[in-house]
């Protein structure tokens, strides 16, 4: 058992409601959303970082971004557009050091390029 807040949600521990969940990810929405839909895509695994010797299988990411997609059309975001961010250590602001990928849309984002 660890302390990681993401793997205690994913245990029960803290309630949360799963939005989806297959066996590799499971979805929850953001404790304080930036925007109108604001969901995270969660590996059940506790996994850190993206680099690849921490990823053990990369069937993970796919099940992240095919979830990702799936909510941004049962959210009624997939027409409008939406923004999929993971965030990855301190200059990125990342504060939950368990991956995650942020599904955010439902109003116009501000554009970061
Ligand atoms: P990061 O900055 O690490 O990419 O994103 C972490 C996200 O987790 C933040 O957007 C934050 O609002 C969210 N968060 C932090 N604590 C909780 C929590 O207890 N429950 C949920 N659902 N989200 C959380
Ligand atoms: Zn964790």
């Amino acid at each position: 058992m660890n302390d990681c807040l993401f793997c205690k949600i994913y245990r029960g521990e803290i309630p949360s409601e799963i939005l989806y969940k297959d066996e590799h990810c499971f979805a929850i929405k953001d404790i304080n959303p930036v925007s109108p839909v604001h969901l995270l895509v969660i590996p059940s695994v506790h996994v850190t970082y993206l680099q690849i010797f921490e990823i053990e299988d990369f069937r993970v990411l796919n099940s992240m971004y095919r979830i990702a997609t799936e909510l941004a059309v049962t959210n009624g975001i997939s027409k409008s557009g939406y923004r999929l961010v993971i965030n990855q250590k301190k200059d990125s602001g990342q504060q939950v050091p368990h991956l995650h990928l942020h599904l955010i849309g439902g109003h116009k984002l501000a554009g970061i390029g």
